[in-house]
Order: structure tokens, then sequence, then C-alpha cells
């Protein structure tokens, strides 16, 4: 089995990653397809070397099927179609003992803090696997994971058909973000600067608004009736978007940080005060919210097969990171794990 090794300085090799036999408790995937996903991007361009132990195998958005099941394992058997839920919560840090496991003190991400996807077998406790249709495609499955960060979102700005939101920036969450939003029946409007991703939300019937061409203030006021929006998601973790959304949301609105903030970033307090928001952080997901995403893809609710810009083999690994930190058009890229 090949798997591709993080080597710091942006730099990847793809070579024999021996599969490890699962213990109790355990299970061996063979993985089919991974995602590249902003963090790995992080991971690549070094900002997570303190977290990851190089040479490592990263990634952590995939789908797969059981290859062999350890002792005690009696939920999954040789042949099932399954996802990780690529988090081992510690058990005992305050977060943990009041059930917050996605925010544990002492979080494992696998992919990034213990090995990840990007290979062809993978071996992770049961307990964080979940089950996937039998007829399910497999590229349209590894997009689950992601589809579920948006879903924890969704739940926690508490969306409903009567919403008009705001998602500030349309990368793969926001993009996901924005279609789970008008899944629910929320009239949606997406910030974004990018043409390529801009043409691409237009494509699955959103608006879109690039706010350094139009007074997006002025435009969200107006498609509210001056209101404001009920809920702005700020998906970019840049400081423009820091900016922006507060002077988005109506009084008592919501705003919903999605975005990972690298840097502090400074946030209009005064126009908190003023409308009397509400800010609520997310982060990772919950159980929960993968088996929103499971149905969610499976039924294909959104055209999810037009957010995989492009499916490659493993050993392309490194000319796709590389396209990625250019900037070039894509959406979701996936790498082929398997044989
Ligand atoms: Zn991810
Ligand atoms: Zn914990």
């Amino acid at each position: 089995m090949k798997g591709a090794f993080y080597q710091g300085n942006k730099r990847f090799s793809v070579g024999d990653s021996p599969p490890r036999p699962p213990k109790a408790g355990e299970v061996r995937l063979d993985i089919a397809y991974g995602g590249v996903c902003g963090t790995d991007v992080h991971i690549y361009m070094g900002h997570m070397d303190h977290r990851v132990k190089i040479p490592q195998v990263i990634g952590h958005e995939m789908s797969g099927t059981v290859a062999e099941v350890g002792k005690n394992v009696t939920d999954f058997k040789v042949g099932d179609k399954a996802i990780v839920r690529p988090l081992i919560a510690c058990g005992s840090c305050p977060a943990c003992r009041a059930g917050h496991y996605n925010v544990c003190h002492h979080i494992n991400v696998l992919g990034v803090d213990t090995p990840g996807c990007f290979q062809g077998s993978w071996t992770v406790p049961a307990a964080i696997l979940h089950h996937l249709p039998d007829d399910i495609d497999l590229k349209l499955a590894a997009v689950i994971e992601p589809t579920a960060v948006a879903a924890h979102a969704i739940r926690a700005g508490e969306v409903t058909a009567k919403d008009s939101v705001v998602v500030i920036g349309a990368g793969p969450i926001g993009m996901l973000v924005a279609l789970e939003a008008k899944l629910k029946g929320a009239r949606v409007i997406v910030s974004e600067i990018n043409p390529f991703r801009s043409l691409l939300v237009k494509e699955f019937g959103l608006e879109a608004v690039n706010p350094q061409k139009a007074d997006l203030p002025a435009y969200v006021a107006d498609k509210t009736g001056g209101a404001g929006a009920d809920i702005v998601f700020e998906v970019t973790g840049l400081a423009p978007g820091a900016a922006m959304m507060t002077r988005l949301a109506r009084t008592r609105g919501r705003i919903v940080i999605v975005g990972i903030f690298a840097e502090p970033a400074p946030v209009d307090l005064g126009r908190a005060f003023l409308r009397e928001l509400r800010f609520r952080g997310v982060r990772l997901y919950e159980p929960q919210d993968f088996e929103t995403a499971i149905p969610m893809v499976a039924s294909r609710a959104v055209p999810f097969d037009r957010l995989i810009s492009d499916v490659r083999p493993l050993e392309r690994i490194q000319e796709t990171f590389a396209e990625i930190e250019r900037g070039a058009n894509f959406m979701k890229a996936l790498l082929k794990c398997g044989d």
C-alpha cells in the first residue's frame, strides 16, 4: 500500500505505507478517495509543523471500505462502506466532561496530530466510524466531512426558512454552508471576490456579490427591507471578513464564526453593542452532524459532484498542493488513494 508523507517545507513523498492490523476495537479501512482541505494546505505551508510529526501521512476527508475488523467490533464487517469522523477526544478535560468532545482541550485530529488518510490503508477506532449506504458513490462520499462541518455551522446558527443569510467566503466550506442554508429554505447572499468561485455560486442558483466592487452592506440592507441579515456566516478567517460581518447583521442578528483565524482580526464591537449582536464560534462537528451530512450527500440533495474540481492519483499530490497554493481554480480536489 502506498502513502503520501508530508516531509516539511512544502514537500510530499509518495512511498510504501504498510497496512497496520487492527487492535481490539479498531477497524482497518481501504481508502478510496481523500479530499484536500484548507487545513491540509496549512500543513503544507508549514503553519502546523508544531503538531505534525514529520514525515507523516496527512489528510482527514475520505471515503473507504472496511478491510479488516479487530476484536470486539460488532457493528462493522468487511466490505462495509464507511467514513471516519477524524476526532479523538481525551474524555477527561472540562470540555469533554461537559459533553463537548469536538472542542476537547487535548483533541487528536487524525491527519494532523496523528497519521491521516492520504494512504491506501488506514487503521482507526471503530467508535469514530460512520456507516455509508451501500450504493453511495465513494467520490461523493469524500465530501461528507466538509458537509458535516457546514451542517454543524447551520445547526449552531439555527437557520430556518424565515431567515436571510449572508455567507462571507465561498471556498468549499462557505459554499456548503450557503447550499445547506438554502436547503433549509433561507434566502442566501454570498460574498466572494474570486470570479471562478462567484460563477459557481451563481450556477448553484445563489446570489453572489463582490464586496470589492459593490457596496455589500447597502445591498444586504436593500434586500432585507433595511433590516440586515438574520445570520452572517464568516467563512474566510481573514480580517476583511471580520471587519465586514458586523455591518451586515440585523438588530439582534447572529454572527457565526466558521473561518479559522490564524491571526487576531479587528471586530467592530461598537456595532455589536448598538445592534445587540450575538456571536457564536463553530469548530469541526459532532456525530449528529455526520448523521445529517451522510443522507444529504447520498441523496444528492445539492449537486455535490460539481464541488469536486478534479480526481487525481495520489502520486500527483505534490503538484495538486502547488496548484492550490498558486490560487488555481479549484473547489475540492480528490486524491485516489486505493489501487
Ligand atoms: Zn477538512
Ligand atoms: Zn477532552
